[in-house]
């Protein structure tokens, strides 16, 4: 079987290591040359180049461009298509790529791999990214069965744990384990830069450690991604947003009334809350 990924970068060139590992024959496109001649030389992808005619003898094609490129890629894509080719994304938001691309490809079969690193570019690929992580895939009742299952099959090469459900449930459940921490996490760093005496701020600095790593970690991580998921997931972002404003209103509330039980009761509450998620 041949594999095409178009977008040689964190998240294609780490499926490519992975899939040409298990013995699958890649072909990749990235837009700049010298991203091509770096994955070659990496053993990233058996052949590379900037044309999307290299995609002709793919049966499955990953595009893993930023979120804004890959209705105009497929588009270009299609006339170098096999008939049979399915086509995949790994984009981060689903519901305007799914009506986007399945309206030009019917054979689409919307994804999201829920691993990433602060990194991007094909210097950020990785082995073994994906092991152990959530795969979701968000057919439509007009998404081919067949499809699904082949890109389900090729996540579960990846050592992911796959999930699927419709592209609008996705977009509402990762704008609060994602797109919602991005925004908080980035926020959380603002602030603390928002501390009027420079010496304090140079001693928190000095004084950060794996709590401020932990926190900070989302929010400072590639800002296209973070401006991407805010433009394509917007009305669900401002949903939770407006959601966990309210809930540090009340937090704030508490500690301004003094009122500690009422504050250790949300505290456990969040506790406990947390053990649920799949961390
Ligand atoms: P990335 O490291 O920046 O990789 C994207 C690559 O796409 C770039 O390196 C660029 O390669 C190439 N590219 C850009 N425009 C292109 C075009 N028009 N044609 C062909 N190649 C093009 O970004 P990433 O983090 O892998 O993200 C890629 C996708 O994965 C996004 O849609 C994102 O939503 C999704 N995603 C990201 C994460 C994450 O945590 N980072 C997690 C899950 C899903 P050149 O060097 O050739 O310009």
């Amino acid at each position: 079987m041949n594999i095409g990924i178009v977008g040689l970068g964190l998240i294609g060139g780490s499926i490519a290591l992975d899939l040409r590992s298990r013995g699958f024959n890649i072909v990749g496109v990235s837009s700049r040359q010298q991203t091509c001649d770096r994955a070659i030389a990496r053993g990233v992808v058996n052949d590379a180049s900037i044309h999307l005619s290299l995609m002709a003898t793919a049966d499955l094609v990953f595009i893993c461009t930023p979120l804004s490129a890959i209705e105009p890629i497929v588009q270009k894509l299609i006339p170098h298509l096999s008939p049979d080719a399915i086509v995949t994304d790994v984009g981060s938001v689903k519901t305007p790529i799914v009506d986007a691309v399945s309206a030009l490809w019917p054979n689409f079969v919307g994804g999201h791999p829920m691993a990433g690193t602060a990194e991007s570019g094909i210097e950020a690929a990785v082995r073994d990214l994906f092991v152990g992580r959530p795969y979701v895939v968000t057919p439509t009742a007009q998404t081919p069965a067949q499809s699904v299952e082949k890109v389900e099959e090729i996540a579960r090469l990846l050592g992911a744990s796959v999930y699927r459900c419709g592209p609008q449930e996705h977009d509402r459940a990762v704008a609060w384990i994602s797109h919602l921490p991005i925004m908080a996490s980035a926020t959380l760093v603002a602030a603390c830069d928002r501390e009027g005496d420079r010496d304090i701020v140079n001693l928190a600095q000095n004084l950060a450690s794996s709590g401020f790593r932990d926190t900070s970690r989302v929010g400072g991580g590639n800002p296209e991604l973070g401006v991407m998921v805010a433009k394509y997931n917007r009305e669900q972002l401002l949903r939770s947003l407006s959601i966990y404003r309210d809930s540090l209103d009340e937090l704030m509330g508490d500690i301004q009334a003094e009122d500690w039980q009422a504050l250790e009761q949300k505290l456990k509450l969040t506790q406990q809350a947390r053990e649920h998620y799949n961390l």
